[in-house]
């Protein structure tokens, strides 16, 4: 099976302050043509190293794809090592040079004489253009192995190795197309979602069926492999249908939108705004949505209304109410939503009230105990939930479960 190898060159990518993103863009694509990478390294500007690097590569895996290294200074010794390694000359292309050279000239400067060493060209290799910058990278066939050397700036790395390398390595990869598709799911549990869909995934070994459980939400994740990507599409649309139909409204997102945006996406559609009042979440709920841009638009207010006294005050729930029912009820959850709705005075408001935990809990009330009440023109909607595990986990589950509980309303609005 084909496989890939990656080396990032550049001694700054082994100080703190930078980061090896090439690696994990190239990553992604190779994995989407259904090539594995078994392997990376990170090694700086070091002819000795970087030989030992290249060579232990060669002996090993069929692809190496390297970055960086090929800039016009001193340090960028990776064309120079490739040359010794291979025992091939490094010849200058006069029409690398002239491209480099018309560059300069477009920005009304000289070109500095070290950039003509960006021209050199590895004996019997392919040019890959480099249209966002000078120096243009290397596709070099030697015996079993393909070695492509690309530019180190991500701005010129990316399209290079779209428009010149990938259509080449899908030919490499036997022209298997990969193509992917997810259904974000809320308030079923891992199990029970699973227990659901099961029968229905099982049939296909093509698509290949995951599933993904986070605080409060699972995805179903299918890719599919075939000869062409219609078929791939095709593939998908089979088992997919299936499994859209079998979740059906449990489904918040089928692409990788988050709920907040979900829920942002619905409120700007029905022209409405929200407000939040909070206890167990602590503005977990007010943070989503103001994550998503354009949330102005919708989002006008977030209380914590973390005491009895700040509940009085800012959503006026009288005190009545907080005694005889106790801070964590129906009541109350109803009495935050409507309250922060008339005094924000939004289209929706969310009342969110339990016990995170780890203390606080009773055999009525145990931990994970939580009300969520959404407000609304047309009435007030309750649940009650149980949600298991940690603080942290509760108070996730109920954020999500909140949001759930909007985009539900906002659907039927
Ligand atoms: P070079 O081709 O080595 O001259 O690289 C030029 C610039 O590209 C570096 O200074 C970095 O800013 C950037 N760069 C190089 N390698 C990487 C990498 N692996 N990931 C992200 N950026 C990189
Ligand atoms: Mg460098």
């Amino acid at each position: 099976m084909l496989s890939a190898e990656i080396i990032a060159i550049g001694s700054e990518l082994l100080t703190p302050r930078f980061i090896d993103t090439n690696s994990i863009y190239l990553t992604e694509q190779l994995n989407a043509i259904g090539i594995p990478v078994v392997t990376k390294s990170i090694v700086g500007d070091d002819e000795n190293y970087l030989e030992h690097a290249i060579r232990a590569s060669l002996q090993r895996t069929p692809i190496l794809i390297t970055t960086g290294g090929l800039g016009p200074t001193e340090d960028d010794v990776t064309r120079k090592v490739l040359a010794r390694l291979l025992q091939r000359q490094l010849i200058l292309n006069n029409e690398v040079l002239a491209k480099i050279e018309s560059r300069f000239k477009a920005r009304g400067v000289a070109m500095p004489s070290n950039n003509a060493r960006q021209a050199l060209v590895l004996a019997g290799s392919d040019i890959l253009p480099n249209n966002h910058g000078t120096a243009p990278g290397l596709w070099i066939s030697h015996e079993k192995n393909h070695i492509v050397l690309l530019p180190g700036p991500p701005s010129e790395l990316k399209p290079m190795f779209e428009q010149a390398c990938l259509p080449r390595l899908q030919e490499l990869a036997g022209g298997v197309v990969l193509a992917r598709s997810v259904y974000r799911t809320t308030g079923l549990a891992e199990s029970t979602l699973d227990a659901r869909i099961a029968p229905i995934y099982t049939k296909y070994k093509n698509p290949e069926t995951t599933i993904l459980a986070k605080p409060g939400a699972v995805d179903v994740r299918l890719t599919a492999r075939a000869k062409t990507r219609q078929e791939a599409e095709m593939l998908l649309k089979e088992l997919g249908g299936q499994i859209d139909e079998s979740l059906d409204d449990f489904i918040f997102a089928r692409s990788e939108q988050s709920i907040e945006e979900v829920v942002g996406m619905l409120l700007v559609l029905k022209n409405a705004t929200i407000a939040v009042a909070e206890s167990c979440t602590g503005g977990l709920v007010s943070e989503l949505l103001t994550n998503v841009a354009g949330s102005s638009a919708y989002f006008m207010s977030g209380v914590v209304v973390y005491s009895n006294e700040s509940k009085m005050e800012l959503t006026g729930i009288p005190p009545l109410l907080l005694e005889m029912q106790g801070a964590v009820s129906a009541e109350v959850a109803r009495g935050l939503a409507d309250g922060i709705r008339e005094r924000a005075r939004t289209t929706i408001g969310v009342g969110i009230t339990g016990i995170a935990g780890p203390a606080g809990g009773s055999p009525e009330k145990p931990v994970g105990t939580v009300h969520i009440a959404v407000a609304a023109p047309a009435g007030t909607q309750h649940r009650q939930f149980l949600f298991p595990g940690d603080r942290l986990r509760v108070r996730r589950q109920a954020a999500q479960a909140a949001l759930d509980q909007v985009r539900r309303l906002l659907l039927a609005m």
